[in-house]
């Protein structure tokens, strides 16, 4: 479960221009941005961006792209934490032709592509996903495509981020399963699991140790530890286990 050194060649600021601004929930937002000579990016890796005051006062976080790498223009998808900073202005301010400055791609640790064998297993929560509906918009655009599970841990129904793009993509095709489970509320009519995600979650939902997947887990800290450590207790080995943490960011 090593974090791996960020790649990068030019890692460099550039002048994006945001193209749209689409509501997912009532908190998250992605926002499309057209980055003049932009390298291209793998499905996991995120941007800096950096916010600059009329005073001069500069703010800075990273932000997951949820955009394969076939799309040009890149969309990151941004939630609102309570009396964020950043996240606040992505979220309630931006709007098509304004400017946002950042660098990347980076990170080159927690990427997936398409020619990397075994099933694919992500384990996400909240804005987690992010990173993780790169990786299966990349391999929707693949011929051939490995096995793929998604077990993602939102408060209510009404949060779930891509929650129709899933259903879609999931519908489609027969070798990918899209589970989503709810902390925080039991709606009318909703069939999927409750409660964290622990071990016998996993077990029920997330491919076995001997399916040798390829494993993914991205959200909070608090959380990537808990899944991390469920999945070591369940068999699989640390070193097939690649996490990104969503911890807080930037310049403090
Ligand atoms: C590699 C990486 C990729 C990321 N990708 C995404 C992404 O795709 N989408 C996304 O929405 N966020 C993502 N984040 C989180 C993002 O960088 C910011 O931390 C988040 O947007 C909050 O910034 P802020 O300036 O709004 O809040 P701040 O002003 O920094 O903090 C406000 C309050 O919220 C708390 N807080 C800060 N960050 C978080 C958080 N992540 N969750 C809960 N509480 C928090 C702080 O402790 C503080 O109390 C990513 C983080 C990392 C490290």
């Amino acid at each position: 479960m090593t974090e791996g050194a960020d790649s990068g060649p030019r890692l460099v600021w550039r002048e994006a221009e945001v193209l749209a601004v689409v509501a997912e929930t009532a908190s998250a937002r992605s926002i499309t941005l057209r980055v003049p000579d932009w390298p291209g990016h793998a499905a996991g890796q995120h941007v800096d961006v950096r916010l600059t005051a009329d005073d001069g006062y500069q703010a800075q976080r990273s932000y997951s792209i949820a955009s394969p790498p076939e799309q040009a223009d890149i969309v990151l998808t941004v939630e609102r934490v309570e009396d964020g900073e950043v996240s606040s202005y992505l979220t309630e301010e931006t709007r098509p032709g304004d400017r946002l400055e950042l660098r990347g791609p980076i990170g080159g640790y927690f990427t997936w592509t398409g020619t990397l064998p075994g099933p694919l297993q992500l384990v996400g929560g909240g804005s987690g996903i992010v990173p993780l509906m790169a990786m299966l918009r990349h391999r929707a655009n693949e011929r051939t495509r490995p096995a793929a599970r998604l077990l993602s841990s939102w408060r209510t129904r009404d949060a779930i981020i891509y929650r129709d793009e899933l259903e879609r993509l999931a519908s489609d095709d027969p070798q990918l399963a899209v589970v989503h489970t709810l902390t925080r509320e039991s709606p009318p009519g909703w069939s999927g699991p409750r409660g964290r995600i622990d071990a016998d979650m996993l077990r029920a939902f997330a491919y076995a140790p001997e399916q040798q997947p390829r494993l993914y887990v991205c959200g909070p800290t608090p959380f990537v530890e808990a899944v991390a450590d469920a999945l070591v207790q369940l068999g699989h080995a640390p070193e097939c286990i690649k996490t990104e943490r969503f911890g807080p960011t930037g310049d403090r």
